[in-house]
């Protein structure tokens, strides 16, 4: 089964609401879509979303990269699985998402060949899962309404992105935490906006009121890990890091450092499937409890992290896959059932999305 041809294609559609953090305003999902075709007519699907904050990547720069490796891997059996996987990973350092989209790609047509869903051969059982939802930046009114929404739709955990200003956190988290159900689970994202002294003293001030978040998720920038140390030697809620961790080596440093409690995984920054399990494995090494999270990408690229989440279930207890929920359209054709915060597998062959 040979690799016959690869080209790419863009993925768009609206999101019901703007997507901000203390990086970033999105208005419209723009994703780059990479279909590989084989000879026996198989197709695989990948996707990621350009990022340019984060993993430095732009679609051009995605392009460019699927178009430097495409020559390199066109001809190739997908019988030869590793060996494919480790010349994209050696013909290009970084370009993360762009690899990522690829190794999605190629997951979809292996699972395909195999006639099993992707879980299955990676090992997994789990079919149903709950996501967070992400409640964007903003006034505290406005927070506090789309939080109120977000739990009248069922979601029982929210992601709350904050990190703009730390005396004004503190009240957007209060007036959200005050207007909730206790039952409702607190996430908070600072996306580095803070100075570990502020992260401390912000924490703090929310512990003695006794609003103890899941976790705080990257209040540091991503290389302080020294300020990340810090945070978690003085505060009682657990530290995530998200920026701060692409690969199994920067984990394992955290990790190593004792500089943070959990490791929040994303296809986009691991560069894919095979690093992502391996950076799970290597949490579970540690005792680390994984998140797996998206950027604001499409449906492809979010079915191959809850095959990912099903694989590594007993590691990768958490979820923050809400991006498909937060496009007012569904730009594919999928058996796999996205309802706001619940996601359940499907039995389909692959990844079980396509075009
Ligand atoms: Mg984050």
């Amino acid at each position: 089964m040979k690799i016959s041809c690869i080209h790419t294609s863009t993925l768009k559609a609206p999101l019901k609401t703007p997507f901000i953090t203390s990086l970033r305003r999105v208005d419209a999902l723009e994703d780059l879509v990479v279909i590989i075709e084989c000879d026996n007519g198989l197709v695989g699907y990948g996707e990621g979303a350009p990022t340019p904050v984060i993993t430095g990547e732009t679609m051009g720069s995605m392009v460019a990269a699927i178009e430097y490796i495409k020559p390199h891997i066109i001809g190739k059996e997908i019988e030869d699985f590793e060996s494919i996987l480790n010349l994209i990973h050696r013909l290009i350092v970084k370009n993360t998402t762009a690899k990522s989209a690829l190794e999605i790609a190629l997951y979809d047509l292996k699972a395909k060949a195999a006639e099993q869903p992707l879980y299955q051969m990676l090992g997994g059982t789990q079919t149903h899962f709950r996501t967070d939802i992400t409640i964007s930046m903003g006034t505290i009114d406005k927070m506090i309404a789309d939080s109120l929404d977000a739990v009248s739709l069922g979601y029982e955990t929210l992601k709350i992105k904050i990190g703009d200003d730390p005396k004004k956190d503190i009240e957007r988290v209060k007036a959200i935490h005050n207007a909730l159900d206790k039952n409702i689970k607190l996430r908070l994202d600072a996306n580095q906006g803070w100075t570990a002294k502020e992260s401390v003293a912000l924490l703090h001030t929310l512990e003695k009121q006794d609003i103890i978040a899941e976790f705080i998720e990257q209040p540091v920038k991503a290389d302080d890990i020294e300020g990340l140390k810090y945070i978690k030697e003085r505060v009682k809620t657990p530290l995530l890091a998200d920026e701060s961790i692409f690969s199994v080596k920067d984990a394992r440093r955290l990790l190593e450092f004792e500089a943070i409690d959990y490791v929040n995984i994303k296809l986009a920054k691991t560069a894919g499937i095979t690093q992502a399990l391996k950076l799970a494995d290597l949490s579970a090494e540690f005792g680390a409890k994984c998140m797996i999270g998206c950027m604001l990408e499409g449906p492809i690229s979010v079915a191959a992290g809850v095959h990912v989440a099903s694989a590594k279930a007993d590691t990768i207890t958490m979820l923050d896959l809400d991006s498909v929920a937060l496009l007012s359209e569904h730009p594919v054709k999928t058996d796999i059932l996205f309802n706001e915060s619940e996601i359940v597998l499907s039995d389909t062959i692959g990844i079980g999305v396509s075009l």
